[in-house]
């Protein structure tokens, strides 16, 4: 499942850089996941970093974007295979 950013964010910057998939971004008012990219920081690390960091807890899973996490698995290796084709 990606996880989303609710409207309760704070615009903190602290997650942002802590995302090994560059899947936060700057939106207009608050910060974004990009679910193409998110996956749940698995290939990564065990805890997803920007729940990690979030100080006020405003990201939670988004149920428009369940998935288990065989498919997060092949969502990583997706993105390592783009990031490394020249
Ligand atoms: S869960 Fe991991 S991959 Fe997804 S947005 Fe947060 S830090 Fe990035
Ligand atoms: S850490 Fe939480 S409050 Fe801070 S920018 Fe990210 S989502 Fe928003």
């Amino acid at each position: 499942m990606a996880l989303r950013i609710t409207d309760e964010c704070i615009n903190c910057d602290v997650c942002e850089p802590e995302c090994p998939n560059q899947a936060i971004t700057m939106g207009e008012e608050i910060y974004e996941i990009d679910p193409h990219k998110c996956t749940e920081c698995v290939g990564h690390f065990d805890q997803p970093q920007c729940v990690e960091v979030c100080p006020v807890a405003c990201i939670p899973v988004d149920p428009q974007h369940v998935e288990n996490r065989e498919t997060l698995w092949q969502k990583f290796q997706r993105l390592q295979e783009a990031q490394t084709a020249p």
